[in-house]
């Protein structure tokens, strides 16, 4: 039997939610990316955190998914299959979830129903004005220092040069999973 690798880098990526049924929010965005991106691999917990950059009431709850390589035997699936994607084509994706959930863009920080940010795409760098990849506020937000903790504790941030353990044990880290 043959079996095809999807190229694809590690792609992780942020969820947060403050507004409504902030858990199914988010679990019906991680079911919609595994049908418009490809199949999710693992999911962190979710942690509680307090709206970050704005003043709110509505707290986040936040977690992270991973999507990686995967074999498939059948050709066919290759079709859509995450390894078409490039960074800028995912993020179109993402803002086009987000839109469905009702997000209006204000360009400001403010509370919102779902948010959806590529935190790692393997380890390129990109920087132009759609996307920044890493994240650039990942390794300042402990919510998603305690997720990537979860998912790739060693991944070493290209940018940086130090892995999620190191840049973590910098920070105090006083979020919890729940
Ligand atoms: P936000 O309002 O926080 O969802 O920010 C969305 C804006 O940030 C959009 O204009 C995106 O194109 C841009 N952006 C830059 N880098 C990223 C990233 N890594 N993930 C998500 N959005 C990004």
């Amino acid at each position: 039997m043959r079996v095809y690798l999807i190229f694809m880098q590690e792609l992780i990526i942020g969820l947060g939610s403050n507004l409504g049924d902030r858990r199914e929010n988010i679990e019906k965005a991680i079911a919609l990316i595994g049908e418009r991106v490809c199949r999710v691999a693992v999911v962190s917990s979710m942690v509680e955190t307090e709206p970050w950059g704005f003043k709110s009431g509505n707290n986040f709850l936040n977690c992270a998914i991973l999507i990686r390589d995967e074999p498939v035997s059948d050709p066919e699936l290759l079709q859509g299959a995450a390894g078409m994607w490039r960074p800028h084509q995912i993020i179109k994706i993402l803002q086009a979830i987000e839109l469905e959930f009702g997000r209006i863009r204000t360009g400001v920080y403010t509370d919102r129903t779902i948010d959806l940010d590529i935190l790692f795409y393997g380890n390129e760098i990109i920087n132009d004005t759609e996307l920044s990849v890493p994240h650039p506020k990942l390794h300042e937000r402990d919510f998603i220092l305690v997720s990537l903790m979860e998912l790739c504790p060693d991944k070493v941030h290209p940018v940086i040069g130090e892995t999620i353990r190191e840049i973590n044990n910098h920070r105090k880290g006083n979020v919890t999973p729940r």
